[in-house]
């Protein structure tokens, strides 16, 4: 093992920054290479390997930047995810101790960097009210409309976060696209002038809608992750078409925009989607081995979400299951299988 030399120059890291992007930044600052300093910090510690979250490698990076050990240690109180891993017998979500987990890393705003590019997993979404900027990986501007993009930063760090949804969780992404089909046709709406403030060609991807369009999307993902209105939606014995009638007319009338026929088209594919994998989750068995014995409904619904890309199943409550006579669907994974499962965004969302 090789002391370590504390670098020259120093940079204190920001909120929620991974170990990689504090690196990057720290090389930079010094007029060195990533591979150097990760040269050094592994000779420091006795490793050939580089592994990011190896404590040693986090411990290293602090003293070779002259900072207290724990700096580069996320705060999990503030800033881990909301989880519905099993791990106390339920469901629900919750920051789970066992878990620590943390939201996938992020492109974080440039100003609280120090100009310099690095990422976050700090909790929140994409906008920094410090410096009126929003930063993802698609996109980095200066935002105009600061009342209502901080406004849905706070839903999304006190209301949304407690109820599992990340920047990558999907919900944001099946919002995004159903804010563009419902003001995607109207030229005279914010969300142009906007992407056009920005320097930025027309919005047309969802990902580009999340950015131009973020006060409404966060307001379209308010309502469909809230327990009541998604499960009243997901009630499978309802007929698709009025059900999809229904998150139309909400989205629209939450945008004060004309409900469209392209956005009922979506609405009523995204409900027949979910309504399909809720018939899924209540055909669902305990085991993959047991032939009657049922999954119970709150788990039912999260694996049945993962497994059918149908992010709105887990907001719903597990009473949407009413008809566990249906035939056997599937088998359930061990608890451990499914708690590991990464969330991806529907494919409806996606398009
Ligand atoms: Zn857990
Ligand atoms: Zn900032």
């Amino acid at each position: 093992m090789t002391p370590l030399r504390t670098l020259p120059l120093s940079i204190a890291p920001i909120d929620g920054e991974t170990t990689d992007g504090y690196l990057r930044r720290l090389a930079v600052v010094n007029y060195t290479t990533v591979a150097e300093v990760r040269h050094a910090v592994l000779a420091s510690i006795g490793r050939a390997t580089w592994n990011t979250f190896d404590p040693r490698v986090g411990a290293a990076i602090a003293r070779l930047a002259d900072i207290p050990a724990a700096s580069l240690e996320p705060s999990f109180e503030e800033h881990g995810v909301w989880v519905r891993c099993g791990h106390d017998g339920r469901w629900r979500p919750r920051q789970c101790e066992r878990c620590r987990r943390f939201t996938n890393p992020r492109r974080a705003c440039s100003a609280c960097a120090e100009g310099l590019a690095t990422e976050t997993v700090a909790r929140g979404g994409g906008y920094c009210a410090r410096h009126r900027q929003w930063a993802t990986d698609a996109h980095e501007f200066a935002v105009d409309d600061t009342w209502g993009y901080g406004k849905a930063e706070a839903i999304v760090s006190d209301r949304l976060w407690p109820r599992g949804v990340s920047l990558s969780t999907g919900e944001l992404q099946l919002s995004a696209a159903l804010c563009r089909t419902a003001i995607g046709e109207d030229p005279a709406v914010q969300v142009r002038r906007r992407s056009r403030a920005a320097g930025r060609p027309e919005p047309r991807t969802y990902v580009d809608f999340l950015a131009f369009a973020y006060p409404e999307v966060v307001a379209i993902t308010d309502l469909i992750t809230t327990r009541a209105f998604v499960s009243r939606l997901l009630d499978p014995s309802a007929s698709v078409i009025i059900k999809g009638k229904q998150l139309s007319a909400a989205v629209a009338k939450l945008l004060s925009a004309p409900d469209n026929d392209e956005l009922r088209e979506l609405s009523i594919r995204i409900v027949g989607h979910a309504h399909e994998a809720v018939v899924y989750a209540e055909g669902l068995r305990r085991t993959r081995q047991a032939k009657q014995v049922l999954c119970p409904p709150a788990r039912a619904l999260i694996v049945a979400a993962n497994r059918r890309r149908a992010c709105l199943l887990r907001h719903a409550s597990p009473r949407v299951l009413r008809n566990r006579a249906r035939p056997r669907s599937d088998g359930t994974p061990p608890p451990s299988v499914t708690r590991n499962e990464p969330l991806v965004p529907d494919v409806l969302a996606l398009r």
